[in-house]
């Protein structure tokens, strides 16, 4: 991958509500948010994370070959707007654009660019929507038209591992839980888990406590309890799981420039389970009690027709 032109930052209408972040281009240091959420505030990231899933499925319906992802951030840029919500990515700690899209080599934070897609191409589109005053965070890997072989293995055993991470979380125990089961799966695939970014504690506050490691990490010591709120998104490689830096400060790829997959959602801890926050109604929650474990929401279609599941 090379970096392709990147356009001109988009706007976003007064009347929408926008994070603390928006104007000033950087977060405040001082967000004292605690990790567990009440029943209010659970039912305001619910909405959101609805919404936000809305919003990625109005992204996949447009990724095929020949489309750029400059074209993937407006869609979920004008998509952000219909649901009332601000794109969360923009302008945070400067971000130029209101998606994430990170192709083949690249583990995240690519930027929506000139660049039309190509076939065998897999590209991660990550959105986050601000809506009911906090975030939304969900990403998904397309496959774009017919992809070889192990990077279609790369982007199943991803998905995988997110939904094992999450059916890892269990009130009482330690969130070093949610990484030891994804590195199992991962590695027993033949494949590396990326260790320099990690999921996080979010809210009315994007990113925050808890980290949450993707691998077996003995820092990872806090203990889950009902009511938290975060993500998990694991970033899975073909080869080296070390990351690089692109001279744009945000586009992140392996070292080897071997390919690298990453599904995302955001979670909240209950007494009775895990449950997803970025799903629709109508989509399964597999981690409730009472709900079948094995039946896992679907991959979103894509106009390019091929999904993973
Ligand atoms: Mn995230
Ligand atoms: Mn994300």
């Amino acid at each position: 991958m090379t970096p392709g032109l990147i356009g001109p930052t988009r706007k976003v209408p007064s009347d929408i509500e926008v994070p603390e972040y928006a104007v000033r281009g950087y977060p405040a240091t001082d967000s004292a948010e605690n990790p567990v959420k009440d029943a209010e505030t659970l039912e305001r990231m619910r909405l959101a994370g609805q919404a936000a899933r809305r919003v990625l499925r109005a992204v996949a319906a447009e990724v095929a070959p020949g489309v750029t992802t400059d074209h993937l951030d407006e869609v979920a840029h004008q998509a952000s707007i219909d649901e009332g919500g601000y794109p969360s990515p923009l302008n945070y700690h400067g971000y130029p654009k209101s998606l994430c899209t990170s192709v083949n080599e690249v583990i995240c934070h690519g930027i929506p660019d000139s660049r039309p897609l190509q076939e065998g191409d897999i590209v991660n589109c990550d959105v986050t929507l601000f809506v009911h005053g906090v975030h939304g965070d969900l990403s998904e890997t397309f496959l774009v038209g017919e992809v070889d072989p192990v990077s279609r293995k790369l982007v199943e055993v991803t998905r995988e591992c997110l939904y094992l991470g999450i059916d890892a979380v269990e009130p009482g125990e330690p969130v070093r839980r949610i990484g030891q089961a994804i590195q199992a799966h991962a590695e027993a695939n033949g494949f590396g888990v990326v260790r320099e970014f990690v999921g996080h504690g979010i809210g009315s506050t994007f990113h925050m406590p808890p980290n949450v490691p993707h691998f077996d990490d003995p820092r990872a010591t806090m203990i889950l309890e009902p009511g938290m709120t975060f993500t998990i998104e694991p970033m899975i490689t073909v080869g080296n799981w070390r990351s690089q830096l692109w001279d744009d400060g945000w586009t992140a790829t392996t070292v080897d420039l071997g390919r690298t997959a990453q599904f995302e959602h955001t979670l909240a801890v209950r007494s009775d389970g895990v449950e997803i926050l970025t799903v629709t109604p109508e989509e399964p929650q597999p981690f409730l009690a009472g709900h079948d474990r094995r039946v896992w929401p679907s991959t979103l279609p894509t106009r390019a027709g091929v999904s993973v599941a």
